[in-house]
């Protein structure tokens, strides 16, 4: 048995003996560009927990899900579907002309979205979502607890750029153009500033469960 399961197995074994014990079931994962949110799942998900990618799962569901495939290409065209793959950065060039499409594809794609990831998370013990917009997508709702991942502003900068080759200036205006409500909002603050591993913000962070 795992680390993570037999941590998962004490904890908490059935959904009755959590709600016995009141630990979370679900636990949302949010946090700015280059917070390393990502990095955290992909920690948590090494040591054996469910973890839910809500970027991969929603491209999924675009191309996969025909209700959800057939109002993406009303609104955008079939081009942005090459068989099945979905072209974002097609869809991406139409959002950037007119904004108002962004909203017209969150309202087709969260509710979607919502809907699988809470039966994904049915009957598991102990499971994770990761997304950047937790809480604008409304996914929060279905989470027992969420977790803000924090860090300097200059050092997502960096960690960005390293990671993506990005201009600086165009990863501070994506950060200028993010919600910064979640913060606020989130349950518990891990601040991935550097000074401490990654595996230790994990213990950290399931230790406040
Ligand atoms: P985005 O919303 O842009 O996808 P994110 O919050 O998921 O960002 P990550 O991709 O996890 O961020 O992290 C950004 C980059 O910083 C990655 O290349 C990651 O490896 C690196 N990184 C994150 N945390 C640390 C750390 N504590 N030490 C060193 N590098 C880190």
């Amino acid at each position: 048995m795992s680390e993570a399961n037999g941590l998962t197995a004490k904890l908490s074994n059935s959904e009755a003996v959590r709600q016995r014990s009141g630990l979370p079931t679900l636990v949302g994962i949010t946090g700015g560009i280059g917070s390393g949110k990502s990095t955290i799942a992909a920690e948590l998900a090494k040591r054996g927990f469910p973890v839910y990618d809500t970027d991969r799962e929603a491209k999924r569901i675009i191309v996969l899900n025909p209700a959800v495939r057939s109002q993406v290409e009303t609104l955008f065209g079939s081009d942005v579907f090459d068989g099945d793959t979905y072209l974002t950065h097609k869809v991406a060039a139409q959002v950037f002309a007119d904004p108002d499409l962004l909203l017209r594809l969150n309202r087709i794609v969260h509710p979607a979205v919502k809907f699988d990831l809470e039966h994904w998370a049915k009957d598991k013990p102990l499971c994770f979502v990761e997304s950047a917009i937790l809480f604008e997508s409304g996914l929060q709702e279905l989470c027992d607890k969420t977790v803000y991942v924090d860090a300097p502003e200059e050092l997502r900068i960096a960690r960005t750029v390293a990671r993506d080759h990005s201009a600086p200036e165009q990863v501070r205006a994506r950060i200028q153009a993010q919600n910064n409500d979640a913060r606020r909002l989130a349950d518990i603050v891990i601040n991935n500033d550097g000074s401490r591993t990654i595996a230790e913000l994990a213990d950290e962070l399931i230790s406040q469960l």
